[in-house]
């Protein structure tokens, strides 16, 4: 199986059904460790990645060119200029970079392993977080090298793999003193929460395996 447009536009859509109905659960953890509004900037991003995905963006003027790189530009673009958090330039980042890395019509498992890893390093080197940092880092980037290590198997065992991995690096963030974003301010009281960011990674990856399910 390869990532084709269809499936491409159908993880979006996914990931916009996700965020819209998980939206109270995120801005009640962004709520606990932040400013409350985490929920709503991915409602409000995601909403507008569909009204362009319904207006046809990220195709060219003829509206046929829609591969799987230039949807996700075309996503990530509008996050960047829908979302005013930090998460919007950083997811934005992440689809953009992750976009340009895929300039065929389709791509396999391998080639969207590396648009991932060009996504997290868009994360990385906008925001500055590392593993550890109490981040959507945290979920990222065990979902990228689970997606790595299992490409071989195809889209859906590697995506599957991915979003279990990003489930898991999510949950794993409780425990730990955020070192960036709004929780940093809270010092060792941001321990004990879920990061709300990385929560939401869990679900744009359980998008994308559920876009890529056989
Ligand atoms: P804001 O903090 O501006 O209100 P959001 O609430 O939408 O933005 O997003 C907060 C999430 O963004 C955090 O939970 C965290 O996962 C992520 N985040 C914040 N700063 C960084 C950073 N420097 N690097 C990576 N992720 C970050
Ligand atoms: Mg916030
Ligand atoms: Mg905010």
């Amino acid at each position: 199986m390869e990532l084709d447009s269809a499936r491409t536009e159908a993880w979006l859509r996914a990931a916009a059904a996700a965020v819209t109905a998980q939206e109270a659960e995120l801005t009640a953890l962004d709520t606990a460790i932040g400013d409350g509004d985490h929920g709503s900037n991915l409602r409000r991003g995601f909403t507008a990645v569909l009204a362009g995905l319904d207006a046809g963006e990220g195709g060219n003027t003829a509206g046929t060119d829609r591969s799987p790189g230039s949807l996700l530009a075309a996503a990530g673009r509008t996050l960047i200029s829908t979302v005013g958090g930090a998460s919007g330039p950083l997811y934005g980042s992440a689809l953009r970079a992750a976009g340009r890395a895929l300039p065929g019509a389709t791509a396999g498992p391998g080639e969207l392993a590396a648009a991932l890893d060009e996504a997290l390093g868009a994360v990385q080197a906008l925001g500055g977080a590392r593993p550890g940092d109490k981040t959507m880092v945290d979920a990222w980037a065990p979902a990228a090298a689970a997606f790595a290590e299992t490409a071989g198997q195809g889209l859906a065992a590697a995506s599957g793999a991915a979003a279990a991995a990003a489930e898991q690096g999510a949950r794993a963030t409780v425990p730990l003193v955020a070192r960036k974003g709004r929780a940093s301010y809270l010092g060792p009281r941001s321990a004990g929460h879920l990061d709300p960011g990385a929560a939401s990674t869990a679900l744009l990856f359980t998008a994308l395996a559920e876009a890529c399910r056989e």
